[in-house]
């Protein structure tokens, strides 16, 4: 753990021997589904042993797009802690924090605005995707400068690694030049971090499109009940080109053997239906049945949890606060260190 000092620390010092992760989820309305989990929270899960993890709930990113969406904010702040809790996720082992607790972010968010030219901030790419999602001409000041709030998240704690989907590739990007140029004008306060990128490629949605996604209507939600998930699986597009269970069907590219593969632990009844469904003695009907058993299995323990931790909201305040409380002492000791290289500490504080 750094030392409080006024020097700064060197970005190799500090935090003790294991690597440090932030990685962060807005707390919008939906809960995770099958591909959140296949392509990111199972490895976050994974990677709480062997990292010091923190997890930042990012309620000021909702302002940058969805100002009209706040009415349910607190709600959904603490079902997503719930669907954290549920795959596995330990408080013990990761600071779950709620970014708008730790104010001390939207300063260091200011000193970093000052170091990224408007030019540089409106190349990032996901800059035009909002605005198309979003249906905007214009993006606003916040908008625009919302990875640059990222990057103050990220090195608010001096995260070494930051797990993220390829696209936002670009946001660590970014961090990494503010890193640097920090550091080079005021002294080695900051790691440079990495982009930790899954390899494993997306999971595909239930209609057979390439991704499963929250806002696409094609996901299983770690929060569907049997039946949902029955109804889903047995409506799930297979192959097209396949009419009776005799005719040869193709696996490769099958949405349904996709989610056999990733979330079906018996391997061997997985080779055996696809075996069966390219040489045409399986039908679909069998295949789906098989995945709705093997997802239930999945599901089923999450779902005990879930309920379990709803039913206790406290507990999930105290989680949330706790998590605040040493994600707090991080963001006013890096705060120090920042203040001091920029010389902005002369009047002691
Ligand atoms: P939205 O539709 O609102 O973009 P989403 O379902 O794509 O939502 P995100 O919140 O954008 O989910 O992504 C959260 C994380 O889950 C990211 O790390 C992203 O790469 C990963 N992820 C999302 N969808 C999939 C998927 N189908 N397969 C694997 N990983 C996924
Ligand atoms: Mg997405």
């Amino acid at each position: 753990m750094a030392a409080e000092t006024t020097a700064p620390t060197p970005a190799t010092a500090p935090q003790g021997t294991r690597k440090r992760i932030l990685t962060g989820d807005r707390p919008t309305a939906k809960s995770f589904h099958l591909g959140n989990y296949y392509g990111t929270l199972a490895n976050r899960v994974r990677l709480q042993d062997e990292c010091e993890s923190f997890f930042l709930i990012a309620d000021y990113h909702m302002l940058t797009t969805r100002m009209g969406d706040l009415a349910e904010i607190g709600r959904n702040i603490r079902e997503l802690v719930i669907d954290y809790l549920a795959v596995g996720i330990d408080p013990n082992k990761t600071t779950i924090y709620l970014q708008s607790l730790i104010p001390e972010v939207t300063e260091l968010f200011l000193y970093f605005a000052m170091l990224v030219t408007v030019p540089r901030a409106q190349r990032i790419p996901t800059l035009k995707d909002q605005l198309r999602d979003h249906s905007l001409k214009e993006p606003t000041y916040g908008l625009l400068g919302y990875p640059i709030l990222q990057a103050a998240d990220i090195l608010m704690v001096k995260g070494d690694l930051v797990p993220v989907g390829r696209d936002q590739e670009s946001h660590v990007e970014l961090t990494r030049e503010i890193a640097r140029k920090f550091n080079e004008l005021f002294g080695p306060v900051f790691p440079v971090p990495d982009a930790l990128i899954p390899e494993m490629g997306m999971l595909p949605g239930i209609d057979g499109a390439g991704k499963m996604g929250k806002s696409l209507g094609n996901a299983i939600f770690l929060t569907d009940d049997t039946e949902t998930v029955t109804r889903k699986v047995m409506g799930m597009y297979t192959d097209p080109t396949r009419i009776r269970a005799t005719d040869p069907g193709t696996v490769e590219g099958n949405p349904v053997f996709a989610l056999h593969d990733a979330f079906n632990p018996e391997t061997a009844e997985v080779s055996d239906l696809k075996e069966r469904y390219r040489t045409g003695r399986v039908g679909d009907i069998e295949v789906k049945r098989s995945l709705v058993v093997a997802l239930d299995r999945f599901l089923g323990p999450i779902r005990e949890r879930r309920e379990r931790y709803a039913a206790d909201p406290k507990k999930i305040d105290e989680i949330i606060y706790s998590g605040s409380a040493r994600a707090g002492e991080e963001a006013r000791r890096t705060l120090h260190e920042v203040r001091a290289a920029m010389k902005l500490d002369y009047f002691g504080l």
